[in-house]
């Protein structure tokens, strides 16, 4: 099957610091991806260069079979790349209705309308008139999300998905990945959160220092437990 996202030896500066080395990865349609890696590791940095929000120096991004390399973000985001950032990006004097307006993507169509969304996250439609900056970190977290799907994506980015947030949120959070891996929804991810990742998760890459060190299936990287303790402080 061929991948929705492959992503092939990248290499990404920020001026003259090398950060991504060669780094190459994959995402089949309707998988759930997990690119793990402790901080600084260089998830972030990854997962801007697919997005088109920082340009690579060398290397290619094949999304949907078509070379989108340094593609801009909007681009991106047209073609059906949906990225949720690590710092949400909420827009605070915006309501939440008007946050979630703004994921809409003129030309993409499928399953998520305003209505389906609401109904999806009842926590917003219960506050749809609240402005974006009121709201908890696990209430902005649901938006940005809540916000990508609006466009419809054919891939979801979520960057560090779990980050600051409470065991409860995290647990909501689980169960709409679930629920979203039902609908067949393909979704790349980064994580520090092993446990989080591993219930969640069909493959895993893990980068350490600008490199991929691992690619594996959550089955056989659940059994690396060394490898776990060197690359992720487990
Ligand atoms: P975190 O979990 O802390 O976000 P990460 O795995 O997402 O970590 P990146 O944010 O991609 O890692 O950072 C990778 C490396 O790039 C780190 O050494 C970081 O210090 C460096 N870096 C990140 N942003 C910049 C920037 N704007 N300018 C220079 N160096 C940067």
């Amino acid at each position: 099957m061929e991948p929705i996202l492959d992503a092939g030896a990248i290499n990404t500066f920020y001026g003259r610091s090398h950060i991504l080395f060669d780094v190459s990865l994959s995402v089949g349609d309707g998988e759930t991806v997990c690119l793990m890696g402790r901080n600084g590791a260089g998830k972030t940095t990854t997962f801007r260069t697919l997005a088109g929000l920082t340009s690579c120096k060398t290397g290619s991004v094949m999304f949907k079979g078509k070379n989108c390399t340094r593609f801009p973000s909007f681009k991106m985001a047209r073609m059906g790349l949906g990225f949720v950032p690590e710092d949400r990006r909420i827009l605070g004097p915006l309501t939440v209705l008007e946050n979630l307006e703004l994921g809409k993507i003129p030309g993409r169509k499928g399953p998520w309308t305003l209505d389906k969304v609401l109904a999806r996250f009842p926590i917003l439609k219960d506050m749809t008139h609240r402005l974006g900056g009121t709201l908890s970190g696990g209430e902005q977290q649901m938006l940005t999300i809540a916000r990508a799907l609006m466009g419809n994506p054919d891939l979801l980015v979520l960057d560090e998905p779990t980050e600051g947030l409470s065991p409860v949120i995290v647990a909501e959070l689980r169960e709409l990945i679930v629920s979203l891996k039902r609908m067949e929804t393909t979704i790349l991810l980064s994580e520090q959160n092993i446990r989080f990742a591993l219930t969640v998760t069909d493959r895993v890459f893990i980068i350490d220092k600008g490199h991929i060190v691992y690619t594996g299936t959550v089955d056989d990287f659940k059994r690396e437990t060394d490898l776990q303790r060197k690359y992720l402080s487990v």
